[in-house]
C-alpha cells in the first residue's frame, strides 16, 4: 500500500479552474476574464517598457548571483517603502519602519501573518472583508491566526455596505486585527471614499484595532500611485501603527518574478531593530532569502528618474485602458437595453468588476458564448479590449434577457 493512499483529493483552485476550461475551449470567440493579470489591447500579456529597459541596464552591469540578505535587497526595500508611505512620511524619515522584501504580495501577507501570530500581544483574530481575495483566509489561517469577517459588499446596491462595515468593526473585540484592501478591492472593485476611510480610521482608533493593509494594486486603481496610497498614508498620519503588504506583480507586471515587500510601523529605531531581527527569524526557515532578479528590476525603476517617469506613464496607461473598457461596457449594455442597473461597472475601481451576474448566467455565458469568469460573476476588466468588447456586451445582454 502506498504511503499516500489515504490522502484525500482537494478541491481545484476556483480561479485556475476557469483558465483550464478556457484553454480546453476551441471556439475562436472565447474570452478569459478569470485571471487577474493585465492584458494589452490585443489581449496579450504585457511586459512594461520600463521593465525591459531596467533589464537592459542590469544586463550591462553583469551582476553576480550571490544570495541576498534575509530581508532582501536594501535599495529595493527602501524604495518600496518610499513608494507606499511617501517620501515625506514621518516614520520613514525617523527610521522606524521595519521593511523586508517578500515573495510578492502573497509572501508579504504570509510573513505578516506569521509575525502577528508570533508577536501580536492582543486578540489574534483577523477580520477580513466579506468577500475578500480567496487566498486571504488560507494565508492567515495557515499563519496561525483566527479568521473572521466584516460586512463589506452590498449585493442590493452592488456597492459598499458602509453601515454594515462600521457596525461589524464596532462589534469586533478590542485590539483585533483588521485587514483592509488599500485600493482596488478584489474581488468587488468597490473602495471606500476618502471620507469613508476617515470614518474607518476613527473607528479603528476608538476600538484600538490593528490595521493591516493589503496593497496589491498601487497605481492600478486610479493610474496614480500617490492617490492610490491615500488610505495607507492617511492612517499613518493619524498615528496608526500599520502593517503593509505590497506587490509589484500588477503595477510593474512582474507577476512571475515574485517581487513584494512587507512593512510595519514601529515607535522608534530601537524598536524597529528588534522587529527586524524577528522578521529575519520568521523568514529564514521559510525560504532563507528572497529571489534577486525581480527586486533588481523594481529597484532600478524606482531609483532612476527617467525609468520612474516611464513606469508612471505605463501604469497610467494600463489603468486608463481598464477605465475605458468600463465606459464602453456600460454604454453597450445600456444601448442594448440590457435589463438592470449597470452604473456599478463604471463606478468600480481596479482590475475587477463584480458584474452582479448570477451563477446560472455565468454558466450560460461559458457554455453558449465561450466567455469564462469566476462563478461569483467577477470579471477581470483587463481581459476586455476593442476586439472583444462588443461580442462580450451582446453576450451578457442575451444572458440577462
Ligand atoms: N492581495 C490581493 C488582494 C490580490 O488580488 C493579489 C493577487 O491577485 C495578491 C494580494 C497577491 O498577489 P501576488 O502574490 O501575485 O503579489
Amino acid at each position: 500500500l502506498s504511503v499516500w493512499s489515504t490522502v484525500p483529493a482537494g478541491p481545484p483552485d476556483p480561479i485556475l479552474g476557469v483558465t483550464e476550461a478556457f484553454k480546453a475551449d476551441k471556439d475562436p470567440r472565447k474570452i478569459n476574464l478569470g485571471v487577474g493579470a493585465y492584458r494589452d489591447e490585443n489581449g496579450k500579456p504585457y511586459v512594461l517598457n520600463a521593465v525591459k529597459k531596467a533589464e537592459e541596464t542590469l544586463a550591462k552591469q553583469n551582476p553576480d548571483k550571490e544570495y541576498l540578505p534575509i530581508t532582501g535587497l536594501p535599495e529595493f526595500t527602501a524604495s518600496a517603502a518610499k513608494l507606499a508611505y511617501g517620501a515625506d512620511s514621518v516614520p520613514l524619515k525617523e527610521g522606524r519602519v521595519a521593511v523586508t522584501q517578500s515573495i510578492s504580495g502573497t509572501g508579504a501577507l504570509r510573513i505578516g501573518g506569521a509575525f502577528l501570530g508570533r508577536f501580536y500581544p492582543h486578540v489574534k483574530t483577523i477580520y477580513l472583508p466579506v468577500p475578500s481575495w480567496g487566498n486571504h483566509t488560507p494565508i492567515f489561517r495557515d499563519s496561525g491566526l483566527e479568521v473572521k469577517g466584516y460586512r463589506y459588499f452590498d449585493k442590493k446596491t452592488v456597492g459598499l455596505d458602509f453601515e454594515g462595515l462600521k457596525e461589524d468593526l464596532r462589534a469586533a473585540p478590542e485590539k483585533a486585527i483588521v485587514l483592509l484592501h488599500a485600493c482596488a478591492h478584489n474581488p468587488t472593485g468597490v473602495d471606500p471614499t476618502p471620507e469613508q476611510w476617515k470614518e474607518i480610521s476613527d473607528i479603528i482608533k476608538e476600538k484600538q484595532l490593528f490595521p493591516f493593509f493589503d496593497m496589491a494594486y498601487q497605481g492600478f486603481a486610479s493610474g496614480n500611485t500617490t492617490r492610490d496610497a491615500f488610505a495607507v498614508r492617511y492612517f499613518v498620519e493619524q498615528g496608526h501603527q500599520v502593517a503593509v503588504s505590497q506587490s509589484f506583480a500588477k503595477n510593474m507586471g512582474l507577476y512571475g518574478e515574485r517581487v513584494g515587500a512587507f512593512s510595519l510601523v514601529t515607535s522608534s529605531p530601537e524598536e524597529r531593530a528588534r522587529v527586524d531581527s524577528q522578521l529575519k527569524i520568521v523568514i529564514r526557515p521559510m525560504y532563507s532569502n528572497p529571489p534577486l532578479h525581480g527586486a533588481r528590476i523594481a529597484s532600478t525603476i524606482l531609483r532612476d528618474e527617467q525609468l520612474y517617469g516611464l513606469w508612471e506613464s505605463e501604469v497610467k496607461h494600463m489603468a486608463d485602458r481598464i477605465i475605458q473598457m468600463r465606459d464602453r461596457l456600460y454604454d453597450n449594455l445600456v444601448s442594448q437595453n440590457t435589463p438592470g442597473e449597470w452604473n456599478h461597472i463604471k463606478k468600480q475601481i481596479g482590475m475587477f468588476s463584480f458584474t452582479g451576474l448570477t451563477q446560472p448566467q455565468t454558466k450560460a455565458l461559458a457554455e453558449k458564448a465561450h466567455i469564462y469568469m469566476t462563478a461569483d460573476g467577477r470579471i477581470s476588466m483587463a481581459g476586455l479590449n476593442g476586439k472583444n468588447i462588443d461580442y462580450f456586451s451582446e453576450s451578457v445582454s442575451k444572458a440577462v434577457k
